[in-house]
């Protein structure tokens, strides 16, 4: 078994990165350059109030960056996003964006493209936290679109 079906197989494991992403975000505090894009994010039915930056130049997404007032599973699935989708390229970038999100909505995936983000693969039970695990991807899956658009 490869490493990420170990630890999909570990509920307890899974608590725990999403409790210490929850804790200890990744790619936190927002940059004050205009060279980045920025996306804010609102949730109706959560407090989730976020903003995601990223530098996406030459079709590599440089850096990533968030901030905001979130609960536990858009704070974790948001940090999580980040460590995943930079360095990537755009196409790169897509692909695990469309994994995720087939995952969050109980499609076939590729665990192995997601790494730590399975953490968040019994989101689909709770339908009322389906949009705290997208809402940071939402925003740079805009802000990819927004790059592609501009070239
Ligand atoms: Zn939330």
């Amino acid at each position: 078994m490869s490493e990420v079906e170990n630890l999909m197989n570990d509920p307890q494991v899974l608590r725990e990165l999403i409790m210490d992403h929850y804790q200890y975000p990744h790619n936190h505090k927002l940059i004050k350059d205009n060279g980045y894009m920025s996306v804010h994010m609102a949730s109706d039915s959560c407090i989730d109030d976020i903003t995601v930056q990223s530098d996406i130049k030459d079709g590599i997404i440089q850096d990533i960056r968030f901030d905001g007032i979130a609960c536990t599973i858009s704070t974790a699935s948001t940090s999580m996003m980040t460590d995943l989708l930079k360095g990537k390229s755009i196409a790169e970038a897509r692909e695990i964006i469309k994994n995720y999100f087939d995952m969050i909505e109980e499609k076939d995936y590729d665990p192995e493209l997601l790494q730590e983000a399975v953490a968040l693969k019994n989101v689909y039970k709770q339908a009322n936290r389906i949009k705290c695990a997208t809402i940071g991807w939402k925003a740079i899956e805009e802000m990819i679109d927004e790059s592609e658009a501009k070239k």
